[in-house]
């Protein structure tokens, strides 16, 4: 079976047996979408109402805007894995509580130890906190961050500010497209350390 046959069954799996409590109001699970083999994952907040409705992350106005960040460093949506720190869309797009990150987390692993990205991308503070717990994302956004995590092959991070943040917040929007053109770089050092 081919790895991205593999995600795909993973991501069919996980939907019958994710315990989130979201499954109850959303209209469906927001698995993920791109490459298994990427070197980038991209994590995330939560599916917003256009996700909920297709099935598939970042396709509002946020995810447009992702799209054309990805394409000012001439890589496309094909090229890395987009996903979500929840697979749920919350009610009224109220912000995922602790208990339903923890309860999404079985699977966003599962995700990563298959894919095996040499970089996670955060978007957005959800998905940093989740992983760097005491860190703000006003003063690690653009960095590389390194820490490791049981059955986590990468030990590199990289936070940015949310998409949807920066569609209301022009100073937001130059910091964010600043650092989404460090990404290059990044993953350049991160390769060229790994082999
Ligand atoms: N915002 C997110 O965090 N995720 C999506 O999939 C869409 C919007």
């Amino acid at each position: 079976m081919t790895k991205q046959a593999q995600l795909e069954k993973l991501n069919k799996e996980c939907a019958v047996i994710c315990p989130c409590s979201l499954r109850d109001t959303a209209t469906q699970a927001v698995p993920g979408e791109g490459s298994a083999s990427a070197d980038i994952l991209f994590i995330g907040e939560a599916p917003g109402k256009k996700e909920d409705l297709e099935g598939r992350p970042f396709i509002g106005a946020a995810g447009k805007f992702l799209n054309k960040m990805l394409e000012s460093i001439k890589m496309s949506r094909e090229d890395v894995y987009i996903t979500n720190i929840v697979k749920y869309r919350p009610p009224d797009n109220r912000d995922p509580i602790p208990k339903e990150i923890e309860e999404s987390w079985p699977w966003l692993e599962a995700q990563i130890e298959l894919i095996q990205p040499k970089l996670i991308v955060f978007l957005g503070r959800h998905a940093l906190n989740r992983f760097f717990t005491n860190e703000q994302i006003s003063k690690v956004h653009g960095k590389l961050l390194k820490k490791k995590f049981k059955n986590i092959k990468t030990e590199n991070f990289f936070a940015l500010y949310h998409p949807a943040a920066a569609l209301y917040n022009g100073g937001i929007r130059e910091t964010l497209l600043e650092d989404f053109k460090k990404l290059l770089n990044v993953i350049k050092m991160v390769k060229k350390n790994a082999s």
